[in-house]
Formats: structure tokens, C-alpha cells, sequence
């Protein structure tokens, strides 16, 4: 690992335990405190895209023809459901259009409400910190969007409503972006898009599919904030994802 690298695990605390090992993809055992999983291992595919519900208006149906302009402009006119009107601005997503990976958060928090970027408060600084245990970079092969674009007044969690009108949003992102991989984090992520209301520790370790783009599932870093011990268990999630990236590319 890189001395800059070290620096920046250590500055935010997650030294040893966002650690590769030198051999690509692989994880200590002593690091992980599991089992390590190949990417062939993992369990068949199941192919559960979310189908947008379509309005009177076709407005998913629209939404799915977009350009990214036309998208970042609707996203930020958008008031099919009540948070416009409390949130500061809608927060687009962030980082390579044309990258390899995707990853999905809920919805932005306050600092993300001011700033307009995904993940730029505390749960942000250990989002980079996991990436970078994984040799990625923000804004590098990476793309940065949540299940909601706008911020719930208070941080509570998103109503079914509001995750119904914005997915169209993310449905079309994730066809534009074409990527490789998808790491969807957190329990809304991942109930959204493998429209199941499975728990996160039921459907970790599986590699899942949206709209035919494989799909890892993990802990939202704001949960790994208040939850030490499940670090570990999102390092291997991590570590798995990496495998498969690799897998994927050969
Ligand atoms: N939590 C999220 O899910 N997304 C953000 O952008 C910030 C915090």
C-alpha cells in the first residue's frame, strides 16, 4: 500500500481493516475475521430489474428516452413528490459517465444538500476511505448517485412514494452509465433496486443483477459509522466486488 494511501486510512481510522493484500482481490483472513468468497462461487444469478410504475403520462417511459442532459435537467425540475420544496437542491450524482462502477446511496444528508454532491459529509469520508482500501478514486472508473435526489427533511428515511417517482431517475442513469458493476449501499439501495424487502445480511455475498447489470449488495457507510464489527463484513462485500470486477473484465 502506498504511504499517501496509509495516511488516509489511518486519518480517518480504518487502518488495518481496508487493507488489500498484495495479491489482487485476495483478503486476509486475520483482516476480514470471515470466509473469503470467489467470485465463481457466488449463488446463480436473479434477474429482478425494477420496472418503473408508468404514470398516466408515461413519465418513466419519458424519463427512459433522456440524454444526460436532458435527465440532469429534469432531475433538477423535478416535483413529482413533496421534498423539493424542503430540500436546498436536487443532488444529481457524481463522477465518470463512463466509468466501470456505480455505486448507490439513499438519499443526500445535509452536507450533501448544500454542497449538491453525493456523499460529501462524514459517511462520505469513509466512502472514500473504503474505496480507496480498493484501489479506486472517486470520480475515477467511479459513478456516485442515491435512490433519492433530494434530501428527506431530517434524514428520515425515504416513503415509498418518493422512491417510486425518483427510481425512473436512477433506472435511466444506470442505463446511460452502462456499468460494469453496480455496489448498492445500504438498505433502501438495495431493497430499490432488487425491489425485494430482503435484509442486507440475506442478500450480501450473492452477486444479484439490475436491468442485467450485476449487483453487489453492502452496509451503507453511515451504518458502518455507528457499527464497528460490521466493518469487517463490508470489507469482504468490497473485496468480493473487486473480484468480480476483475472477473468481469477478463
Ligand atoms: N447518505 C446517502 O445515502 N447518500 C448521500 O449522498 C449521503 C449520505
Amino acid at each position: 500500500m502506498s504511504s499517501r494511501r496509509e495516511l488516509i486510512l489511518e486519518e480517518i481510522g480504518l487502518t488495518p481493516l481496508w487493507r488489500l493484500k498484495a495479491r489482487d482481490g485476495e483478503v486476509r483472513r486475520d483482516e476480514n475475521q470471515g470466509e473469503t468468497r470467489s467470485a465463481a462461487a457466488v449463488a446463480p444469478l436473479v434477474a429482478k430489474p425494477v420496472v418503473p410504475a408508468i404514470d398516466a403520462d408515461d413519465r418513466a417511459g419519458r424519463i427512459a428516452r433522456m440524454d444526460w442532459a436532458e435527465l440532469k435537467a429534469s432531475v433538477a425540475a423535478c416535483t413529482a413528490c413533496g421534498l423539493r420544496k424542503t430540500c436546498s437542491q436536487t443532488v444529481f450524482g457524481v463522477g465518470d459517465e463512463r466509468g466501470d462502477w456505480l455505486l448507490v446511496g439513499e438519499a443526500p444528508g445535509a452536507e450533501e444538500d448544500a454542497r449538491g454532491e453525493p456523499f460529501v459529509g462524514q459517511a462520505g469520508k469513509l466512502l472514500d476511505g473504503m474505496l480507496a482500501g480498493i484501489d479506486l478514486k472517486r470520480g475515477e472508473d467511479v459513478y456516485i448517485a442515491n435512490v433519492l435526489k433530494c434530501r428527506p427533511p431530517g434524514n428520515r428515511n425515504p416513503e415509498p412514494l418518493e422512491v417510486a417517482r425518483c427510481a425512473p431517475f436512477l433506472a435511466r442513469q444506470v442505463e446511460l452509465l452502462q456499468p460494469r458493476l453496480i455496489l448498492a449501499m445500504g438498505r433502501f439501495a438495495c431493497q430499490t433496486l432488487l425491489d425485494t424487502d430482503a435484509s442486507i445480511a440475506s442478500l450480501r455475498g450473492r452477486l444479484h443483477r439490475y436491468q442485467g447489470v450485476p449487483l453487489i449488495v453492502t452496509y451503507h457507510p453511515a451504518y458502518l459509522l455507528r457499527s464497528l464489527p460490521d466493518k469487517a463484513k463490508a470489507w469482504e462485500d468490497l473485496c468480493f466486488a473487486r473480484r468480480t470486477m476483475a472477473g468481469l473484465r477478463a
